[in-house]
């Protein structure tokens, strides 16, 4: 049986403050998130009850917000607790937690200076990646667009508008018969993929490009921290995608993919096969699954 769709499913979304049953949790078609992108979002994941660096999350909402004006009637605290309950209310201890913040309805145009915030959190059970995936590695291929430079816009924040591209990105790898694109930077350099971070492992060193133009992700941040506690070097660079050839293993991170080793990368006429579940990564992921509450 197919997954029912999203707005037709049972629970409870947690809206301005407010448990609201799920097929009622709705908002206008003349929202101004809606047609304009005024709209930033998280991806947490709960392990066992407990919500992954629920604070960072929260945070980092209320961060993405301001950069797109947001004045909050909530504060970090009142977040946290709200995805907690909802996690709870739900009875979902092991769920993916997705709150989002949006410019509402009260008025239409590209100036939004006067239309409310609303913040709203659903959560739902999300294998995104799978087991299968997490052995067999993910296959990529070249992305049609780059992540823009922070000139055009803060692209390091999780700003709904600037996932346009990282949709197109990603319809596009699945319609080529691949998992997800490898996504460049405005220098030409490896940024990231569509929804998830990037690490090589070279000669026995941990390789991640410099976050100046996509997130720093909270599972980037975490499995740097790991890496370091393990004794691995990691050098944040520059990472041509020549330098592809060099890395024995390649893995992704994120709240979504957790981590989750790359099979092989499609560049042009190049294709770069990389070491599934290496020693590198296997190491990580079981710290990983420690930190998180998994296992
Ligand atoms: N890059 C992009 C584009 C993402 O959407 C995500 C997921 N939020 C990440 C990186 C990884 O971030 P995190 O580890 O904080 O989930």
């Amino acid at each position: 049986m197919s997954e029912p769709p999203f707005h037709d499913r049972d629970g409870w979304i947690w809206h301005n403050g407010d448990m609201v049953p799920w097929r009622d949790a709705k908002v206008h078609l003349l929202t101004h998130g809606l047609h304009y992108a005024s709209s930033v979002f998280e991806g947490e994941r709960a392990y066992n009850g407990k919500i992954f660096k629920l604070r960072e999350h929260s945070q980092r909402l209320l961060d993405s917000g301001e950069s797109l004006g947001f004045e909050y009637d909530f504060t970090v605290e009142q977040i946290d607790d709200a995805c907690r309950e909802l996690i709870e209310k739900n009875d979902l201890p092991n769920c993916y937690i997705r709150p989002v913040a949006f410019k509402g309805s009260e008025f239409m145009g590209v100036i939004n200076t006067q239309n409310s915030v609303h913040v709203a959190i659903a959560a739902w059970p999300w294998e995104y990646i799978g087991a299968a995936g997490q052995t067999q590695g993910l296959r990529l291929c070249k992305s049609i667009y780059n992540r823009p430079s922070t000139e055009f816009f803060p692209s390091t924040v999780k700003a709904a508008g600037l996932y346009t591209t990282n949709t197109l990105n990603k319809n596009h790898a699945h319609k080529a018969g691949y998992d997800d694109c490898l996504v460049l930077g405005p220098r030409g350099t490896i940024a990231e993929s569509t929804s998830a971070n990037m690490f090589l492992v070279i000669d026995g060193q941990l390789h991640t490009p410099v976050p100046d133009c996509f997130l720093n992700g909270i599972t980037r941040q975490t499995v740097i921290e790991l890496a370091k506690g393990e004794g691995i070097e990691v050098v944040e660079r520059d990472i041509p995608v020549g330098d592809l050839a060099k890395a024995s293993e390649v893995f992704l991170t994120g709240t979504a993919v957790e981590v989750t080793p790359v099979a092989s990368v499609n560049y042009d006429d190049a294709k770069y096969d990389f070491k599934v579940m290496g020693d590198v990564e296997t190491r990580l992921i079981q710290r990983f699954r420690e930190v998180t509450g998994m296992s």
